[in-house]
């Protein structure tokens, strides 16, 4: 059976790993959307290369530049290839909030998402979630953690039998360093991911560890998880990507290389398992698996995301926003390392939540706020510290 794909972000890290198992497996797929936002070039390549019937670019001056049958622009066109009739499949790779639209309105067509876009989850788990709920959409995450939970939680249990749900983290490339040295990380240095390669903004994430706090709310909507029963280790060789742990004192850990083909292959393929690219586990190679309590001190930020996580509402939201702006800013050198957390943290403290059941435009109302905020923030730092 051939399943048609619609790839929102399909020149980015996950889009382009996509095509690549598509490429891998021609005649079980074909692509009906290609949406990406600044890389024409590839953009082009790929669709000269599969063909589809839509083809989404960033702004309204570039729609000229791509020969397909139709050629959309911006967020709308965003989610136009999100609901395509055609679809079978939409694997939503976009970053950041402009992921928020098109997973929402797939969700209200009752598509299935291969889902890779973290804001959408961390912004508007509640509404998204219950959005699928009813329109029978299904959500299949592109991520190694949420994935490996993917597949343990659908081991035969009952809730109440869980005891701990645990998610892995590298502890990115400055897991060692002392608050000193941390303080003078450089951006070269902090995008030199030891055991993934991801891009720039998961990355500088996955080395604050806002990236494993943003998981641990993703973990929280995706599987209806009480944060209490959420925890996360570190664990520097990244082969193990989650553990559950049952009462009975049972712990069942899902282990791989660090590939992100291998959550793309999964969601693709789902409930199928196909040999892939990425080699059998060789537990005796590896040799030696490590696990360590997260440092909150030197890395505060897992902390915040929980609190804010709990909280619920908009925070989450602000969160999300606040780091995406602070992360910005340390790459253009605009600020320390050390300072990202601690700006979207005071972020948060300023912040007027709105509580309860979440729409669209609360969510995107606080994502606005947030970023003028954490802009203002950083501006002040400056002003201050020169
Ligand atoms: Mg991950």
């Amino acid at each position: 059976m051939t399943l048609r794909l619609s790839i929102l972000g399909s020149t980015g890290s996950i889009g382009r790993q996509t095509l690549d198992i598509v490429a891998a497996y021609p005649d079980r797929f074909r692509i009906v959307a290609l949406a990406a936002r600044s890389n024409l070039d590839l953009l082009r390549q790929q669709v000269s290369a599969y063909r589809p019937e839509l083809v989404v670019v960033g702004s309204e001056q570039d729609r000229w530049r791509i020969d397909a049958p139709t050629v959309l622009a911006g967020v709308d066109g965003l989610v136009t290839a999100a609901t395509h009739p055609d679809a079978d499949l939409v694997v939503i790779a976009v970053s950041g909030n402009s992921g928020l639209r098109p997973t929402l309105a797939a969700a209200q067509s009752g598509k299935r998402i291969a889902l890779a876009n973290k804001e959408s989850v961390v912004c508007a788990g509640e509404l998204l979630m219950r959005t699928a709920r009813t329109h029978g959409a299904e959500i299949r995450p592109i991520d190694s953690e949420h994935s490996a939970l993917w597949q343990l939680l659908a081991l035969p249990h009952r809730r109440a039998e869980l005891a701990r749900v645990t998610i892995t983290a590298s502890g990115g490339p400055f897991r060692t360093l002392t608050p000193d040295q941390l303080e003078s990380v450089t951006p070269a240095a902090a995008l030199a991911h030891p055991t993934w390669r991801m891009g720039p903004k998961v990355t500088i994430d996955s080395a604050t560890l806002m990236n494993k706090g943003l998981e641990l709310i993703e973990a929280h909507w995706l599987f209806g998880l009480p944060y209490q029963l959420l925890d996360v280790v570190i664990h520097p060789q990244s082969i193990v990507h989650a553990l559950v742990t049952f009462r009975d004192g049972s712990t069942i850990a899902q282990a791989a290389y660090p590939d992100m083909r291998l959550p793309i292959q999964y969601a693709l393929f789902y409930p199928d398992r196909v040999p892939g690219s990425v080699p059998l586990l060789d537990l005796t190679a590896v040799g030696r698996l490590e696990f360590y309590q997260p440092d909150c001190e030197r890395f505060p930020a897992l902390q915040l995301a929980r609190e804010a996580g709990l909280r619920g509402g908009t925070y989450p939201t602000v969160l999300s926003a606040a780091d995406e702006v602070a992360v910005e800013a340390f790459l253009a050198h605009q600020l320390r390392f050390t300072e990202i957390v601690p700006v979207v943290r005071t972020v948060l403290e300023r912040h007027q939540p709105i509580g309860g059941s979440l729409c669209l435009e609360a969510i995107l109302e606080a994502d606005d706020w947030a970023r003028s905020a954490t802009r203002e923030v950083i501006a002040r730092r400056q002003a201050v510290h020169g």
